[in-house]
């Protein structure tokens, strides 16, 4: 796939990760909507929410799970975060990913 997030993936474009595990990336949102604003992407290429099969309850689980390490990571515990699910045509990226959005927000996502 041609997206921005593939190439990243396939490190055909230069990225620091947070985090990296067999089926995820996390880095830092190139163009920030608040205090922390990290993208959590899947490796596997699902367009949007409107592809998810329940073969992908597992990879979802780790989704969470890494939020959960980053929520920790970042000293979110108290609350002041948010995650928001986008992907596919009407947004900017057609590849499903996961907003974390720590502090004080500047604009939406
Ligand atoms: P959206 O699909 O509406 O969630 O928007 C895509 C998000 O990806 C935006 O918040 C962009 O700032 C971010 N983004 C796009 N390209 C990059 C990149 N090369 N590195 C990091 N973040 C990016």
């Amino acid at each position: 796939m041609d997206d921005i997030f593939c190439k990243i993936i396939r490190k055909e474009i230069p990225k620091e990760f947070i985090y990296e595990s067999e089926n995820l990336v996390a880095f830092e949102d190139i163009n920030p909507s608040a205090d922390v604003h990290i993208l959590i992407v899947p490796k596997q290429h699902i367009e949007s929410i409107r592809d998810v099969k329940s073969e992908h309850g597992q990879l979802l689980t780790e989704v969470y799970q890494a939020v959960n390490k980053l929520v920790t990571d970042n000293n979110l515990e108290n609350g002041l975060y948010r995650v928001v699910v986008n992907g596919g045509k009407a947004q900017h990226v057609p590849h499903l990913h996961f907003h974390l959005l720590g502090g004080q927000w500047k604009k939406m996502v």
